[in-house]
């Protein structure tokens, strides 16, 4: 039987998982919600590198590695990428298109936490959707800015900031409502790609505000490439029954 290692922790790899039979595994690193509902194998926690990943592959006998990480977990991603080359087993990745500007959008790219420090000195109430990087630079915020943080921890904040603990879908009513109440003047967001958090992008749009993009970083290349879950899921289908 030709067993599948999936990498995951994002809804495309999720929606490929729920499709998945035993055994093949599905891995997680251990940071978010872990479903209880899967056929296949969950795995949680990293392999421990490189080298912990070649070992993993060749004892469980794993014949093809799926990469659908977040585009932003490019340790994940390099890993991967080492590791099936010494193990001689192919990568496949799943990796979402990125968001484009459209008319009307003001984007500033940034490439790194200094980056975005700088792009948003000019503004006072930044809404930040990158993740938790920020709520390590809570005690940096100026005295003319107020921080909402949204991202995946409960976080009590600080006299200067809000953290919201909030996971997607997020529509256009409910963003509307948050830069209501935030009285958001530029949003700070990576660059993730797909529907489920795009809705800020279109606020910020009507309402002519600024975004800083986190720039997405350098990702090796795979043997196959997918755009979403679902070719993926069919190559995946073929891949595993190819009569
Ligand atoms: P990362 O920086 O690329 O990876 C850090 C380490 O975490 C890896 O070296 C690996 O540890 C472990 N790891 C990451 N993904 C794993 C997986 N699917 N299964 C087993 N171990 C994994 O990753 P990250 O940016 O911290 O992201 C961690 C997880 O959150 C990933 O599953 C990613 O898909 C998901 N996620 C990330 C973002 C984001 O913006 N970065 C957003 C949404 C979801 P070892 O070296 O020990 O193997």
């Amino acid at each position: 039987m030709k067993r599948v290692l999936l990498l995951g922790g994002t809804g495309d790899a999720l929606a490929i998982a729920r499709n998945l039979p035993a055994p093949h595994v599905y891995s997680l690193a251990g940071l978010g919600r872990v479903p209880a509902d899967l056929a296949c194998s969950v795995r949680i926690g990293g392999f421990g590198g490189i080298d912990g990943l070649v070992g993993y592959v060749r004892e469980e006998e794993i014949a093809l590695v799926v990469d659908a990480t977040h585009p932003y977990a490019a340790q994940m991603s390099r890993h991967a990428h080492e590791a099936c080359a010494i193990a001689r087993v192919p990568l496949w990745a799943v990796r979402r298109p990125a968001w484009q500007p459209q008319p009307g959008d003001d984007w500033r790219e940034a490439a790194d936490w200094r980056g975005i420090v700088e792009r948003i000195a000019a503004f006072r109430r930044p809404l930040f959707t990158l993740g938790r990087e920020p709520l390590a630079h809570l005690d940096e915020i100026p005295a003319s800015q107020y921080w909402t943080v949204r991202c995946l921890e409960a976080h009590p904040g600080n006299e200067r900031a809000n953290v919201i603990d909030a996971r997607g879908p997020f529509d256009l009513a409910g963003e509307r409502a948050l830069f209501d109440a935030a009285g958001v003047d530029v949003v700070v967001s990576k660059n993730s790609g797909g529907r489920a958090t795009e809705a800020k992008l279109a606020v910020a749009r009507e309402r002519g505000l600024p975004v800083v993009m986190l720039a997405r970083p350098e990702l090796p290349e795979a043997g196959r490439n997918f755009d979403d879950a679902a070719s993926a899921r069919d190559a995946l289908e073929r891949w595993l029954d190819p009569t």
